[in-house]
């Protein structure tokens, strides 16, 4: 089973919960039987969902990053190295079309840290098969991105218990 037509999402802002958002979504659609895939950028850690979504019949993840903070001013050649990785990874997945649905979790903030550049991501969304869903999480979502999706949500901060201090908490945050 596949969907008739697949559109382009796009998950940004400041608040928490677009990455989050992009797993409920796959979980729903593995629920109707569509095969997800969800390719990480600037991630190498294992976080929580890991290991229980890869016991997912049809969900599949890849990570391109490393276990480290990447510095914006001054990424590491390897931070350039693995996005550039990540994204012909997810250029290839998404033309052969093994999958229907497609989470490039992070993807707009490797754009922001100019690791890939949006035009690479254009490209990528032009060649999108016409069934295929697609996925864009991150903060700071280019603008040439936002006009070629077909669903943005920002995620606006109001409150975050970090502006008290708080650490990321295992479980929840990551
Ligand atoms: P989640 O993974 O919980 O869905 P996210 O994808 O929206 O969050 P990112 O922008 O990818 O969040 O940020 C990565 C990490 O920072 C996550 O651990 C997330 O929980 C945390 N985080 C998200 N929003 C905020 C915020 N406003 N202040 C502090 N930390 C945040
Ligand atoms: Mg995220």
């Amino acid at each position: 089973m596949s969907l008739k037509k697949g559109f382009i999402h796009v998950y940004t802002g400041n608040g928490k919960g677009k990455t989050t958002a992009a797993i409920g979504l796959g979980i729903r659609a593995i629920g109707d039987g569509l095969k997800v895939i969800m390719i990480q950028f600037m991630k190498g850690r294992r976080y929580s969902e890991i290991d229980v979504l890869q016991h997912i019949k049809n969900f599949t993840v890849v990570q391109f990053g490393r276990d480290e903070f990447v510095s914006k001013e001054k990424p590491e050649q390897i931070d350039i190295d693995l996005a550039q990785k990540g994204l012909l990874y997810a250029k290839d997945v998404v033309q052969k079309g093994g999958y229907d649905l497609v989470i490039l979790d992070e993807i707009n903030v490797a754009v922001d840290f100019n690791l890939i550049t949006s035009t690479d991501v254009l490209e990528l969304l032009e060649k999108k098969p016409e069934t295929l869903e697609l996925v864009l999480t991150g903060r700071y979502a280019s603008p040439e991105i936002i006009k070629h999706a077909d669903i943005v949500s920002e995620i606006l901060e109001i409150k975050h218990p970090y502006q008290k201090g708080v650490q990321s908490r295992k479980g929840i945050d990551w």
